[in-house]
């Protein structure tokens, strides 16, 4: 198992965030509810293929009182150009009423509640603490996966394990800053297909780019 030294993650994480310091949620809402809603859309979509519909769901159906009594055929028709739209559509119906009926309208900010929701896992969950109620968190998503194992953060063959990892190198305080930090990265550089390490500032210390120009050599 080979990582880098907690001397160089810190040095990582401080490189990642003077390169993306407005790194944040891609996702457009306006409440905690809505941004619980986008997180379950994202499952399998682009942020801005989500951004796309919930323009139209949100200006009509802002809330999980409005959501709760719509019909799920109206919820299909508005985000049918998003993956698995009618199992999303199912999730959302129901989880809008169980948050009216069960918490008031209002998201639970409880992991163990949040995982109960229809259509919500650990990622969700993790995400809508983190954006939504400023919990430190760590959600892996396929970006955090692969660039934290490129670089050499952590060393592990799943998700679950590289949250795990992660929080146990990473301070806690850095948990939110670097989930964004990781997804900005994998999206603008180190994307999956082609990680562009002779225009990354990682190039030095990342365990992917050395093992990469020993092969070279
Ligand atoms: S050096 Fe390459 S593999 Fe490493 S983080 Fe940068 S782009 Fe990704």
């Amino acid at each position: 198992m080979t990582v880098l030294t907690k001397k160089k993650v810190l040095n990582v994480i401080k490189l990642l965030e003077e390169m993306y310091p407005e790194a944040g949620s891609e996702l457009k809402y306006d409440s905690i509810f809505q941004l619980l809603v986008a997180v379950v859309l994202s499952a399998q979509a682009t942020d801005k293929s989500v951004n796309l519909v919930t323009k139209e769901l949100f200006a009509k159906y802002p809330d999980a009182e409005s959501i709760a009594v719509i019909e799920e055929e109206e919820l299909q028709r508005i985000i049918k150009s998003i993956g698995l739209y009618k199992t999303k559509s199912k999730n959302i119906v129901r989880l809008a009423r169980i948050i009216n009926d069960k918490y008031n309208g209002e998201v639970p900010g409880d992991y163990d509640k949040l995982i109960q929701l229809p259509g919500v896992g650990r990622k969700t969950a993790n995400v809508v603490l983190a954006n939504g109620f400023g919990v430190q968190r760590i959600a892996v998503d396929t970006h955090v996966f692969r660039v934290a194992n490129r670089i050499g953060i952590v060393d592990e063959q799943n998700v679950l394990k590289t949250e795990l990892s992660l929080m146990k190198v990473v301070p806690e305080e850095k948990w939110i800053s670097l989930h964004h930090c990781l997804i900005w990265h994998g999206r603008r550089v180190c994307e999956a297909r082609r990680p562009r390490c002779s225009d990354c500032r990682l190039n030095e210390i990342c365990l992917y780019a050395k093992n990469k120009t020993k092969k070279a050599l």
